[in-house]
């Protein structure tokens, strides 16, 4: 196996089966794969974030070769502090290439010896967001397609607390 560090950045408010998916595929590629909540002070988050990095916890417990972290300030910044020049990120749909796109070179301006790997949704997760799994679960929807199974009830429990 491929010996390289990465770093998969994102606010994952909450983890998604799509989430899991790209870190599950990049820990067969890489050697150890880091996913980082980012604590972004100009956006809200539903679930705390130590709410998310427990779930993404709970999520991951199966696979040895990644770590769960979290960091406030720029992507590069952290991936150099734990000694990673590669982000992966995930792309959905064309939606998705544009906002992608113009971060990865933002990144690069600031660090040169940053790369972003993207690694393309599964089909089957194309249209997951962490927006939609929290729309559906504020009306009651069935969620257990979406997100893992050992996050369900913690998620149901943060609607019916509103
Ligand atoms: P951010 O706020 O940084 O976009 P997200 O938690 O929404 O954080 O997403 C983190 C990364 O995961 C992004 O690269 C995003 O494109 C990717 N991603 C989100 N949902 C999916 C999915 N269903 N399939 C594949 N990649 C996804």
């Amino acid at each position: 196996m491929n010996k390289t560090r990465v770093l998969y950045p994102g606010s994952f408010d909450p983890i998604t089966n799509g989430h899991m998916d790209i870190i599950e595929r990049s820990s067969k590629i890489f050697g150890e794969v880091n996913v980082a909540v980012v604590k972004n002070i100009n956006k809200n988050s539903t679930f705390t974030l130590q709410e998310r990095v427990e779930m993404i916890e709970k999520a991951c417990k199966h696979l040895d070769n990644v770590k769960i972290q979290y960091f406030e300030g720029l992507t590069v910044d952290f991936a150099k502090s734990i000694g990673c020049s590669t982000i992966i990120r995930g792309l959905r749909a064309v939606s998705d290439f544009e906002s992608e796109m113009q971060m990865s070179l933002a990144n690069k301006k600031l660090d040169n010896n940053i790369e972003t790997i993207f690694l393309v949704a599964d089909e089957k997760y194309a249209f997951l967001s962490s927006s939609i799994v929290r729309e559906m679960a504020s009306y009651g929807a069935d969620i257990s397609e979406f997100v893992p199974e050992v996050i369900i009830d913690e998620i149901k429990a943060k609607y019916s607390n509103k």
